[in-house]
């Protein structure tokens, strides 16, 4: 099973296939998204100084999310894994190469989901979580709408919107990732790693096409 490479516009399904992989193949998640919103939440010196750009829909500094990443990987060193979220620049890219040389990973691929933009603005700002366990529910697509409104399935716990799911911020992000997504596409491409899916489907659709391309 090959480690995962995500890369996609926000909202083109990361998530919700993520948690698929994690369920079906025992993967580990590794979103740099989550682990910037749980120091926020933490309250940490660290969430404090990313909240205000997160919420405006802004990259926070190479820095910061290399410190973090670099740490997770080595906490579940062994184990396979998908990367939700990172690289978003190409130094990111250049990066996680120089970490996967000193960490002896070959085996991996990056992902690009294919979404459009309407489709994915959409779901953004219907996107509905939990607040305790992280389940992602939907407010208008009837599959994935809670039983109860606002109350999660799996544990009963209020469902929440992400501060930065509004139209104002996801514009900003989309703009934000398509000037920098091409070079990191071109990278992998490159690099003879790069598969893309049809992400304008639901997600039960596209994960078959993503189980092909990691057990390949
Ligand atoms: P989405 O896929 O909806 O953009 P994420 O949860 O991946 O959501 O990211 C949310 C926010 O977290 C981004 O808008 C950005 O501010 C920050 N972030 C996450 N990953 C990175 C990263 N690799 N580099 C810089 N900022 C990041």
């Amino acid at each position: 099973m090959k480690n995962i490479i995500f890369i996609a516009p926000p909202a083109a399904g990361k998530g919700t296939a993520s948690e698929l992989l994690v369920e079906r193949f025992g993967y580990e998640h590794i979103s740099t998204g989550d682990m910037l919103r749980e120091a926020i939440a933490s309250g940490s010196e660290l969430g404090n100084e990313v909240k205000s750009i997160m919420e405006q829909g802004q990259l926070v500094s190479d820095e910061i999310v290399i410190a973090l990443l670099k740490e997770k990987i080595e906490e579940i060193k062994g184990k396979s894994f998908i990367l939700d979220g990172f690289p978003r620049t190409l130094p990111q890219a250049e990066e996680l190469n120089t970490i996967f040389q000193e960490e002896g990973i070959d085996n991996y691929v990056a992902i690009f989901l294919d979404v459009s933009e309407e489709l994915a603005m959409q779901r953004s700002l219907g996107r509905i979580t939990c607040s305790k366990c992280g389940t992602i529910f939907h407010r208008y697509f009837e599959s994935k709408k809670p039983k109860v409104e606002g109350v999660c399935d799996n544990c009963g716990a209020e469902l929440i919107s992400r501060s930065d799911d509004n139209e104002e911020s996801f514009k900003k992000r989309f703009e934000t990732y398509i000037s920098n997504s091409k070079a990191i596409l071109d990278y992998y491409k490159d690099k003879n790693r790069l598969e893309i899916i049809n992400a304008n489907r639901e997600a039960q659709e596209s994960i078959v096409d993503i189980e092909k391309v990691i057990n390949d």
